[in-house]
């Protein structure tokens, strides 16, 4: 395009001027609407308001001082319109913005579902630990909880009772939570309740069913009065809640090094309701806790510090399960190992299994996110269908608060969806995805 193009008018009347702007105006948009690059801007720049060969100064020589006198006056303010709008498009192309093609580069599509980060889920074991410590705590237990590296004193001395602490203490990791047992009553006068939830060591081969490596929750009462009744009922309630009402429990002697008398805790079979079955091997009966009045020898050796554990005055019980057994009973676990595996294929099926409830939240949280995308795809396109003609600086504008419309929107209703999962998490805290109530169900301390 050459300044050639301006042409000379031959008439001045309004019509004919009017005609003759509006070509040159609609010339200057096609020629903005296609500026992609900041050379394309500055030759844009150069056409139109160059000094020597700009189309503006060639219009003012060539129209507005051939004009007549009494059209000067037209000629002019149409000028100056134009020259206006010139000067306009011109800022918006060079102003602020990238190109539309840098625009387009960088653009976020909205359109595209984000990035999610899974919600993470309870272990299978701390949700069992996690359940078994609730149900004592609504029993007005607090937890107790001690160092896994253990001196000898603590892991065997003091509750096997054969000898008095001697110079010479080992460090070994604890074989047993039972050294916390020791441990509070030396920091604690009676009465205590507390459980004792933890990582435990053996010299155990790992076989389908044991692993060198577990947790146990252990438990101790101590007050005046505390008689193996007391146990009983405790620990009847507990299997109650952790396997529903129709849970039976039986006590057989047994023998524990801290613990005299002991008993081992069977519970009738989860699985069958006692009629006999491939678990309870036909028996009817799991075998699944120890139990016993605390010695008074161990009384005796806490009393060493606190003058109070009279073994004469007071008297306790003590109990341990361990975790892993647990969750695999609830579960159907069959192989312990997968329970440290981390093998997620195990471990996905098994929230399903468990009924976390991220997977509802998870559920829930995703209609939330589909609906803001489906709004925010929306507004998008309709910042497409701005017609053509508008310039491009506008188009550019436009598309520009739409995105960031529709970024708003995204955290609004993201915003929206944790708010809504808070309430309902509230309501169905103890409720499975099915609907479903899970068998321990203790009022809540
Ligand atoms: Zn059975």
């Amino acid at each position: 395009m050459t300044n050639d193009d301006i042409p000379s008018l031959s008439s001045f009347d309004d019509e004919s001027l009017a005609k003759a702007f509006a070509a040159l105006e609609q010339q200057a948009r096609d020629d903005a609407a296609s500026l992609d690059s900041p050379d394309a801007v500055e030759a844009f720049r150069l056409r139109w308001t160059g000094r020597k060969q700009g189309r503006l100064n060639d219009v003012s020589s060539r129209w507005l001082k051939a004009a007549p006198p009494q059209a000067k006056k037209s000629v002019g303010e149409r000028f100056k319109a134009l020259k206006e709008l010139v000067e306009g498009l011109l800022d918006q192309a060079s102003g602020s913005g990238p190109s539309d093609a840098a625009l387009a580069a960088e653009a976020i599509d909205v359109t595209l579902p984000g990035t999610r980060r899974l919600t993470g889920t309870e272990h299978p074991i701390t949700r069992t630990l996690n359940e078994i410590v609730s149900v004592f705590a609504a029993l007005g237990y607090s937890v107790g909880v001690g160092p896994e590296v253990e001196t000898d004193f603590y892991n065997f001395v003091v509750i096997a009772n054969q000898e008095k602490r001697g110079p010479r203490e080992r460090l070994l990791l604890r074989t047993h939570t039972s050294p916390v047992q020791m441990r509070t009553m030396e920091r604690q006068p009676p009465p205590v309740r507390i459980v004792i939830p933890g990582k435990v060591h053996r010299n155990d081969a790992a076989d389908a069913t044991h692993s060198p490596i577990f947790h146990q929750v252990e438990g101790l009462c101590v007050d005046t009065n505390i008689t193996f009744s007391d146990l009983k009922g405790t620990l009847d309630h507990a299997m109650k809640a952790l396997f529903g009402s129709a849970v039976k429990t039986r006590f057989f002697p047994s023998f524990f090094p801290f613990t005299e008398p002991s008993a081992d805790v069977q519970i009738s079979c989860i699985f069958c309701g006692g009629k006999g079955c491939r678990k309870c091997k036909d028996s009817g009966w799991i075998e699944l806790l120890g139990c016993g009045m605390v010695d008074p020898a161990v009384f005796a050796f806490a009393a060493e510090k606190q003058p109070a554990y009279d073994p004469k005055k007071i008297s306790g019980f003590a109990f341990g399960m361990g975790v892993e057994r647990i969750a695999m009973m609830k579960y159907g676990i069959s192989e312990i190992g997968s329970l440290y595996a981390g093998d997620m294929r195990f471990l996905n099926q098994f929230v399903k299994q468990v009924g976390d409830m991220s997977r509802t939240r998870h559920y829930r949280d995703l209609i939330a996110w589909q609906k803001a995308m489906e709004l925010a795809r929306c507004v998008y396109a309709r910042t497409e269908e701005f017609p053509k003609s508008e310039t491009f600086g506008l188009r550019m504008q436009l598309r520009r608060s739409a995105v960031s419309v529709a970024k708003e929107l995204l955290d609004l209703a993201t915003r929206v969806a944790k708010l809504i999962n808070g309430l309902l998490g509230v309501l169905d805290q103890d409720t499975e995805p099915d609907g479903t109530r899970q068998p321990a169900n203790l009022p809540r301390a």
